[in-house]
């Protein structure tokens, strides 16, 4: 049985390495000339490590990733350090990754609201019942249970920044899903996330299945006994680019699926690496919460080299700056000065030594496609796995729902998706 799978991304590949074991003859085609797809990274040549396009770590009970590490017999390069996330109060940073520093926090005073935010948070660890929860948006939720403030300050930030205009639709399992899978304790691989990727391509190949490069599949076409990708036959094929890149690559899908798939919201966004010859956060802080209101010109400031070291990097600091975005927003066609010029004052904001010379060069990286939008309802939105064309499956990031997108769980529909196609 011939299997082709689009795209080399942790679900396409995780997909390849079950369906390999199960018997079948598996190709993988993927449009860009490395594997790893949103999680790949790149590297200079005298560092010996790899970073990440667009910031990237695991959390402690991402199973579906780890447990297939261990698989793949790679755990012992698995790492967790120890960074710290910080949270912006009056003009200063305070720590707010674990319990205790949450309960510390001066933003919300130690009253009446410091006890709504424990007993909301609390409670959304400890329910599994996400269904209730998505009939209601986290503006609409929020605002009851946690209560005007604490839903300003601590969680309003965070939707905004994450959907900009589509913040007051988002519903609530969103949320639930947010913090019920996530932990304080951050992973990496050893080498970066690229390191991860490029090892599990060798085992795939070493198992037999063809991994093409620079090969972007433009139509998939139903033949009488199968499916042409590119002219070529197949008996299954497994899609797993963005929904509006599916509707594209396969029109014959019925009406009712194809609008289901470009009904689907979600934000883009663009990423600033960059290399520094100084540390930013002399406190080396990793991840900082910014609140949009705060005005920062970005959502996300995260000092990769406060979580792995720099002497992967020849000693040399590596920051990000980036924003979720609708597709068509203006950074989208800034050039690297431009937005390095609209970022810089922020640097500043962090550490006031901070000049432009400490930059030693940048990077910028743009997807259309980096966080489906979830709505209120949204299950009944989620097109199956198995389409209605005769062999034919699709599986990315939307379709992870309840769960936030994340390379764990894009192993784990990947893996879904192996299985269902063996029936
Ligand atoms: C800013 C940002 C931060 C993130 N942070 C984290 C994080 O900290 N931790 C985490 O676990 N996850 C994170 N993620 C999410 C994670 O990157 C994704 O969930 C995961 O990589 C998705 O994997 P995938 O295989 O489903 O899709 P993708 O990685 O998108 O793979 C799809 C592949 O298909 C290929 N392709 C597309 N069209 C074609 C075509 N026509 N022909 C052939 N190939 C094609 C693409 O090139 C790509 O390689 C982040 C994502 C973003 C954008």
């Amino acid at each position: 049985m011939k299997v082709a799978i689009i795209g080399a991304g942790f679900g396409g590949m995780a997909a390849a390495y079950d369906l390999r074991k199960a018997g079948y003859e598996v190709t993988i085609f993927e449009a860009a000339d490395f594997v790893g797809g949103l999680a790949s990274g790149f590297k200079e040549p005298h560092w010996d490590w790899t970073v990440e396009k667009f910031y990237h770590h695991w959390f402690a009970s991402d199973k579906h990733m780890l447990g297939l590490i261990e698989e793949l017999g790679l755990s012992d390069d698995v790492i967790f350090p120890r960074p710290y996330t910080v949270l912006l109060h009056d003009g200063e940073w305070y720590p707010f990754d674990s319990i205790i520093k949450a309960l510390l926090f001066p933003g919300l005073g130690f009253g009446l609201n410091k006890i709504r935010f424990g007993l909301v948070g609390l409670y959304l660890r400890l329910t599994n019942n996400w269904k209730p929860l998505e009939k209601v948006t986290v503006d609409e939720w929020m605002r009851k249970w946690a209560g005007e403030e604490v839903y300003q300050q601590m969680w309003q930030p965070l939707v905004i920044g994450k959907f900009g205009p589509y913040y007051k639709d988002v519903n609530m399992a969103w949320m639930w899903a947010r913090l019920k899978a996530r932990t304080t304790k951050l992973g990496t691989f050893k080498g970066g996330f690229q390191a991860f990727a490029d090892r599990f391509a060798e085992i795939l190949r070493d198992q037999s299945v063809e991994i093409r490069l620079g090969a972007r599949v433009e139509s998939i076409k139903r033949e009488q006994d199968g499916l042409s990708v590119g002219g070529e036959k197949f008996d299954k094929v497994l899609v797993t680019t963005s929904p509006n890149l599916m509707a594209k690559l396969c029109p014959e899908l019925p009406e009712s699926f194809l609008k289901g798939l470009l009904e689907l919201k979600s934000m883009g966004a663009v990423v600033m690496a960059l290399l520094l010859k100084q540390q930013l956060s002399e406190k080396g802080y990793y991840w900082f919460n910014l609140p949009k209101g705060e005005g920062f010109p970005f959502l996300a400031l995260v000092e990769h080299t406060n979580f792995v070291s720099p002497e992967h990097f020849d000693g040399d600091h590596i920051l990000y700056a980036g924003d979720y975005l609708v597709p068509g927003h203006e950074y989208f066609s800034l050039s690297n000065d431009e937005l390095l010029e609209r970022f810089a004052p922020a640097f500043k904001r962090i550490n006031p030594e901070f000049e432009l010379d400490w930059v030693k060069k940048t990077w910028v990286f743009k997807t259309n496609y980096a966080q489906p939008v979830p709505l209120v309802n949204h299950s009944k939105n989620i097109p199956d796995i198995k389409t209605p064309v005769e062999g034919l499956y699709f599986a990315s990031m939307s379709q992870v729902y309840p769960w936030d997108r994340g390379t764990n769980f894009a192993v784990e529909i990947g893996r879904k998706a192996a299985k269902l196609m063996q029936k």
